[in-house]
């Protein structure tokens, strides 16, 4: 049975660019579904010769083999056929010969497909700010786009990728050795299938230029250092028109001068003068939105964290907020006039010395640990 032609299956001409082919091919598509006629054999097969049509005219390098051969471009053994690599009838191992000069070509016949785009990774240092409450943020990368000129075809305007003369668009060539036959990369077009007579002037057939590219990143709230957003499609075009790959965007949160984060909760530092530790207050601590009041109970020791609740990071991963904790530091007074010295000498009198153990609680537990540690060493 002649196969019909995938221009008429689809419905365009030949001359119709990639975007009118999709078009059509959606159209078909849906109305020969199999899902939408069960049981259908004939919308069946209509389905499978659209989808093939389809799959071979959004190809360049197969288009341009089916526009020069037609259906027998994709027709097992159209071409050369098979290499028969016979042998090993003989006494001597001619693979180990030949093995070394081919490497490891034999029964290789799969064409290369051109490649699809590098990935690309960009470090984007954040401040804290920015990580915790989302952020857009212009990036500009240089990369490899698809040429505007050619469309990545890498062929000058009015012109098409050809298939490979010497191959026929196999990008495998066969070669006598003896009694072998063997397969190799074609050395024309070096196993691609395809040539470009005619460069495209921009590109010089690469179907793909340098360009510094400015993208629009969306940073979403919560994320943190480590964290990477994956842009598809935003990486380096493919050649001759495959796939670009991605771009990822590693996360790097700069250090904040105030916040330390750690997983979703925030740590800082507050000083507090040691009159406010003995007798209790009220201060203001930072928090990424604003300023909050903390109540110092009276008596508080050096070092005490404080946790306020939901003050923290909103992780990207969803979960609780986290909190805030406050460690407070209980600061020695310096630049002392002669008025606050006094006031403090009166002050440690009535201590009873330094070791005042009533009012040292941290001394008392001290020393009373210090004299057991001798005790213990003297007996
Ligand atoms: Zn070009
Ligand atoms: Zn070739």
């Amino acid at each position: 049975m002649a196969k019909q032609d995938y221009y008429e299956i689809l419905g365009v001409s030949k001359s119709a660019d990639e975007r009118e082919i999709k078009k059509a091919y959606k159209r078909l598509a849906m109305k020969h579904h199999p899902d939408r006629n069960q049981g259908d054999k004939e919308s069946e097969s209509k389905f499978k010769e659209i989808k093939e049509a389809y799959e071979i005219l959004t190809d360049a390098q197969k288009r341009a083999a089916y526009d020069q051969y037609g259906h027998a471009a994709f027709e097992q053994g159209g071409m050369g056929g098979g290499g028969g690599y016979g042998g090993g009838g003989g006494g001597g191992d001619f693979s180990d010969i030949f093995g070394d000069v081919f490497g490891d070509i034999f029964g290789g016949g799969r064409r290369q497909r051109a490649s699809r785009g590098s990935d690309l990774r960009y470090n984007m240092d954040l401040t804290l700010e920015e990580a915790v409450r989302g952020v857009t943020k212009e990036i500009r990368i240089p990369t490899l786009e698809e040429c505007d000129v050619c469309h990545g075809s890498g062929a000058k305007a009015g012109s098409k990728p050809v298939s490979c003369p010497t191959c026929h668009g196999q990008g495998q060539v066969q070669m006598r050795q003896g009694f072998f036959t063997v397969q190799q990369a074609c050395p024309t077009c070096h196993g691609r299938g395809n040539i470009i007579k005619d460069p495209c002037t921009k590109c010089h057939g690469h179907g793909r230029v340098e360009r510094a590219k400015t993208l629009s990143v969306k940073i979403p709230a919560g994320v943190d250092t480590g964290d990477r957003i994956r842009l598809e499609g935003e990486g380096e075009a493919g050649e001759q028109g495959a796939p670009a790959g991605d771009l990822y965007v590693q996360v790097q949160v700069k250090a904040h001068k105030i916040f330390e984060r750690e997983g979703n909760n925030l740590y800082c530092e507050v000083p507090i003068n040691f009159a406010m530790a003995a007798l209790g207050g009220e201060i203001e601590v930072p928090t990424l939105d604003g300023r909050v009041k903390l109540k110092i109970p009276s008596e508080t020791q050096t070092g005490k964290l404080f946790r306020m609740r939901a003050r923290g990071v909103k992780s990207v991963r969803g979960g609780a907020q986290g909190d805030l904790l406050c460690r407070v530091v209980v600061e020695t007074p310096v630049s002392l006039n002669e008025k606050q010295k006094q006031l403090l000498r009166d002050l440690e009198e009535s201590f009873g010395g330094a070791s005042g153990e009533k009012n040292s609680p941290r001394s008392k537990s001290f020393l009373d640990g210090v004299k057991k540690f001798f005790d213990d060493l003297t007996r």
